[in-house]
């Protein structure tokens, strides 16, 4: 189980493995389309590549 934020129905909603529609491995990192209880696709990136550490790696080294 892991947390998504669906702005379909605006919370923050627990997902399953089972959820997961899609997933792509890209060079910024796991990006997964997880269906929500609603019914609503929510787009999540993961990963040791994802944007958040992405730039605190960037304002580390700068
Ligand atoms: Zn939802």
């Amino acid at each position: 189980m892991f947390a998504i934020d669906c702005p379909h129905h605006g919370a923050r909603t627990l997902a399953s493995t089972d959820d997961i529609r899609r997933y792509d491995n890209t060079d910024h990192g796991i990006v997964m389309e997880v269906e929500c209880h609603c019914g609503g696709l929510v787009t999540i990136t993961t990963g040791r590549n994802a944007p958040a550490r992405e730039l605190a790696s960037c304002g580390a080294a700068a």
